[in-house]
């Protein structure tokens, strides 16, 4: 296959880490893709997609074990961007 960003034809199967939101929580699930060595662009197939969705599901229905490795934290109020 041919990366769609950029063209480039080397795509190779990796393991990445997906971020995937469950209530607040923010869940890393570690999955494999493939990504563009050109551009780093990840395509999904719908296999890995239906993984993902399954993944949620049993994080949210407490099948899977996870660990608490941080937290994810939110600046409060909007941050003023710099004038002019
Ligand atoms: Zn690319």
């Amino acid at each position: 296959m041919r990366c769609i960003i950029c063209g480039g034809l080397d795509i190779e199967d990796k393991e990445v880490e997906e971020e995937i939101k469950v209530g607040n929580d923010i869940v890393i699930v570690p999955v494999n893709v493939k990504v563009c060595k050109s551009c780093g662009e990840r395509y999904y197939d719908r296999e890995t997609m239906k993984i993902l969705e399954e993944t949620e599901e049993r994080i949210e229905s407490g099948q899977l074990k996870i660990d608490l490795i941080g937290k994810v934290l939110k600046v409060v109020g909007a941050i003023n961007q710099h004038q002019g």
